[in-house]
């Protein structure tokens, strides 16, 4: 007899509790749950000890494919997840052992040089795939400290059904960093915003909190949607593979946070059933999550600092929700707790360090000198982290460890120049956007009033 085909949907639940649980597809086109919560897996999926073990033979594409239809389940076939999947990531990631048992691995190769490609790209695909299948446009509203925009608007560049609208603080970010938003035109918008990040991703919550706006049909592609959470984990399993021995071995991830995307991304890949040792959340001034979890009080830093790893100034990290709901606890969109998680669980989980700019820019002049090797500042902020643990820890110094390097030197050329003289090789990828001219349509706005008029002119009902 054959077996029946197994059927089997996930379905999700909004951190804040006060709103229906939705499927995959609704989680994914709405970005966020109306009662402001994000979206969470109510079941996280997991792997035996031997499909992860087998993953040493297998490729990142091979391992990416088995990894995200668990999370999707039927609601996209097997073949186009595939399809979509060996589409997103068709680039390379790569690892490399820099000291005994300190690898890095680079998730800095994709178009625009940052992570945030995986996360991305994949949610484009996705996007576009259930608006073909219903027949419908909508628009992406997101803000970025630096890289989200870029990584989205290459991801959804010259997709027909999606308008994408970004949002970015326009003294915090570097010339090429804006250059990947301003320089495409067609379906991209970008607003340099004065002021934050924070001040950028208020605005953004304002509009889609807005009902006038209902009509516009705003979707968000920032870390909050699970669809880019989701291919965060890929990395750590291909990444665990390339280096364990033994099954089971357990291994340190060193995690540069700013929005704490990247490390929802391990912790799930951890309750998959990946073997992790501990999680090092690297942050940089910006103290919050540290000073949380030494002490339990959490108070967002307001406004947050300004630290030459741009993307992580972020003095409330919107996955905090999910961090809290991963471990029993519930924290609103406002930095206010209503449950308290499990702190010893999550403290032996995560470890945080915050990193002061002085320390990064130490990092990344010893870390020259020593491998004669250039790690950019979101790098250098984790791997400092991972020298502190080190030097905290050193009965677990023969447990190998995996630091994440997340954007490319070349992208923080006036850095890193200064620190240790050398001009850092920049991609293809980069060298051409660099010549671009910006589109006159990113323009400056500053309150909320004008950035809706805007929104209410260009798409009426
Ligand atoms: C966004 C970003 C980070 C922080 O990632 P989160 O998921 O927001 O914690 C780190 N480094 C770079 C280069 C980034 O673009």
């Amino acid at each position: 007899m054959s077996k029946k085909e197994e059927v089997f949907e996930t379905s999700f639940h909004s951190t804040n509790y006060n709103s229906l649980d939705v499927d995959f597809k609704t989680a994914v086109l709405q970005g966020q749950a109306i009662d402001n919560g994000l979206y969470m897996l109510n079941n996280i999926p997991s792997l035996t000890d031997e499909t992860i073990d087998s993953f040493k033979n297998m490729n990142f594409i091979d391992i990416a494919n088995i990894v995200i239809s668990k999370f999707i389940g039927n609601i996209i076939s097997g073949e186009k997840l595939q399809q979509i999947v060996n589409k997103a990531l068709n680039f390379e990631i790569s690892l490399e052992n820099i000291a005994n048992n300190d690898y890095i691995c680079y998730l800095d190769r994709g178009p625009t040089c940052s992570f945030k490609d995986f996360g991305a790209r994949t949610l484009a695909r996705i996007m576009e795939h259930f608006l073909e299948a219903d027949n419908k446009n909508i628009t992406i509203l997101t803000a970025t400290s630096g890289d989200t925009g870029g990584a989205v608007a290459q991801a959804f560049y010259k997709m027909s059904r999606i308008k994408v609208v970004v949002l970015y603080p326009k003294n915090e970010i570097s010339d090429l960093q804006r250059k990947q938003m301003t320089t495409l035109g067609e379906n991209i918008i970008a607003f340099g915003i004065k002021g934050k990040f924070d001040d950028c991703q208020k605005l953004v919550k304002t509009a889609f909190a807005d009902k006038e706006l209902n009509h516009v049909n705003l979707s968000s592609a920032n870390s909050i949607n699970i669809g880019r959470l989701m291919p965060q984990t890929l990395y750590y399993f291909w990444s665990y593979s390339r280096i364990v021995g033994k099954k089971n071995e357990k291994v340190i991830f060193s995690v540069p946070s700013g929005n704490f995307g990247n490390l929802t991304g391990g912790l799930i890949a951890k309750k998959m059933g990946l073997p992790i040792k501990r999680f090092i959340s690297a942050v940089n001034e910006n103290n919050e999550f540290p000073t949380f979890l030494r002490t339990g009080i959490y108070n967002k830093v307001d406004p947050s600092i300004n630290c030459i790893s741009n993307a992580m100034n972020v003095g409330h990290p919107s996955n905090l929700a999910r961090i809290f709901d991963l471990y029993e606890g519930q924290i609103d969109e406002k930095g206010v707790i209503h449950r308290v998680p499990n702190m010893e669980e999550l403290r032996n989980d995560i470890i945080s360090y915050s990193i002061s700019d002085e320390a990064t820019k130490d990092a990344i002049v010893s870390f020259y000198n020593k491998y004669k090797k250039i790690i950019e500042p979101h790098g250098a902020v984790g791997w400092a982290a991972l020298q502190q643990y080190r030097n905290s820890y050193p009965k677990n110094n023969d447990i190998k460890s995996i630091t994440y390097e997340t954007a490319d030197p070349s992208k923080f050329p006036e850095e890193i120049i200064k620190l240790i003289d050398v001009v850092p090789e920049m991609p293809y990828s980069l060298k051409i956007i660099q010549d671009k001219s910006e589109f006159p349509n990113s323009k400056e706005i500053g309150e909320y009033t004008a950035f809706k008029e805007f929104l209410l002119e260009n798409f009426p009902s």
